[in-house]
């Protein structure tokens, strides 16, 4: 068995594995590069393999670091299928035609204004392309066993997001494990990821592998910035994925709220993406931690917009209101409207809760940044940025090396993948001292050789 790192090697985006054994290429996730520019251009190059020649996906979840590049992949010839979860494909249906909107409408703007460098700048995929991904999905339940290109495939909940799985690959060469990205212990909506199985090699996610996630009560963090923003007649601008962390903010918000440690003003989540996802919620409520009375709270503890007269509409609030908006890191989206609208006035506060990728405008603000560039213009931004790490979908180091240490046999090997270099190598050193397993970085492009059987 061969496995090679096409992605999410040396940074947090781009998860593309493949594995190859016996004559037969299966990809395990096939995400799109974000953040810096030259990562983002990594999306334009010829995939490394000819897509047809691909016997079929295993997506281990739903967020776009790990399936948006599905609809250039089937548009480029890509004609197998595509194993995840029942939600995972369901989110799919709601995540990739929006990134392909997305895609065609950055496109038309760049036209538009004329700062493309490119005449006419093309989008990388349309929502066209990003609807003909959804025949190819073909559901797996957790626990279930499935099989793609002479490979046994078995999902277990990671926690994470709706639908996660870590997946296991078997064949007689030897079993590999693909952490996908981990949860956390304790998340009030999420469940705990499951302990790896018995495997003989682990790729495995190192986003926070140099962190530990801070104590302390969310609703009281967010229960001061709502308290502090009120005080100043300000709006609070929250970036957020749509998938998780808005959920999670909602829940936050009405338990900040329900405990009275701020005063209740308007939440509204201004993506109709989160509106869909949040209505998932119900659909798949064995995938949460949230009792039905729980659910309602997140489905209905926010005004949902979905249109874009609304949207605008928000832009000429001046009340105190908290708007949720995507995208996360802020690098495409309505979130960009709004902080074109309220980023420079000072009684704003704009709430960072996820990991921000170096070249977002995220984290041009967590470092400090007063200037962001948003659709081909400065804008000064003078409201408050503040950051709570708390609401963190992904395990941190502590979490992580609980999960690989729990493991029923020693690995002969574990890859790190999706974090930073100098996450990943801190996780590389704990595993090793503490477990004496085997550990290697994984490097861009690198291949590895997997078993004597393969
Ligand atoms: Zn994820």
């Amino acid at each position: 068995m061969k496995l090679t790192f096409l992605g999410a090697a040396g940074t947090v985006t781009g998860s593309r594995f493949l594995v190859e054994n016996q004559g037969s290429r299966v990809l395990v996730d096939c995400g799109l590069f974000q953040g810096l520019k030259s990562l983002r251009l990594r999306n334009w190059e010829p995939f490394p393999v000819p897509p047809d020649s691909l016997d079929g996906v295993v997506l281990t979840h739903a967020h776009l670091d790990h399936s948006g590049y599905l609809p250039r992949l089937v548009r480029e010839g890509f004609d197998g299928e595509i194993l995840c979860t029942p939600a995972t494909a369901k989110l799919c249906d709601i995540l990739l035609p929006d990134s392909g909107r997305i895609h065609e409408q950055d496109a038309g703007f760049a036209n538009k204004k004329g700062f493309s460098k490119h005449k006419p700048a093309l989008p990388l995929y349309t929502e066209a392309d990003a609807l003909r991904v959804s025949a190819r999905f073909r559901p797996v339940e957790f626990g279930e066993e499935a099989h793609v290109g002479g490979l046994a495939v078995r999902f277990q909940p990671a926690g994470h997001i709706l639908g996660a799985a870590t997946a296991t690959m078997s064949s007689k060469a030897g079993t590999i494990l693909f952490s996908g990205d981990l949860g956390r212990a304790d998340d009030p909506l999420m469940p705990a990821p499951a302990p790896p199985g018995e495997a003989d090699w682990i790729v495995m996610e190192s986003t926070y592998g140099d962190r530990s996630h801070p104590d302390g009560n969310p609703a009281e963090a967010i229960g001061r910035l709502v308290r502090e923003t009120v005080d100043r007649r300000g709006v609070i601008l929250v970036a957020s994925f749509a998938v998780g962390r808005a959920q999670s903010l909602v829940y936050w918000l009405n338990r900040v709220f329900e405990l009275g440690l701020a005063p209740r003003i308007p939440v509204f989540v201004d993506s109709p993406m989160a509106s869909d996802v949040t209505s998932l919620y119900r659909e798949f409520s064995h995938c949460h931690r949230l009792p039905p009375e729980g659910s309602s709270a997140v489905c209905d503890g926010a005004r949902f917009i979905r249109s874009v007269d609304e949207s605008k509409w928000l832009g000429t609030q001046t009340n105190p209101m908290v708007v949720v908006a995507a995208s996360g890191m802020m690098t495409g989206g309505r979130i960009l409207h709004h902080l074109k609208t309220f980023g420079p006035r000072k009684e704003t506060c704009i709430l960072i809760t996820g990991f921000q990728a170096a070249g977002t405008r995220g984290a041009t603000l967590v470092s400090g940044g007063d200037e962001l560039k948003i659709h081909g213009k400065y804008v000064k931004i003078r409201a408050r940025v503040e950051r709570i790490d708390m609401l963190s979908a992904h395990a941190d180091q502590g979490e992580l090396l609980e999960w690989i240490g729990s493991a029923p046999n020693r690995p002969a090997r574990v890859f790190l993948v999706h974090g930073e270099p100098a996450a990943a190598d801190a996780l590389r050193v704990r595993i090793q001292d503490r477990l004496g397993i085997g550990v290697s970085v994984a490097r861009d492009g690198e291949s590895a050789t997997l078993g004597d059987r393969s």
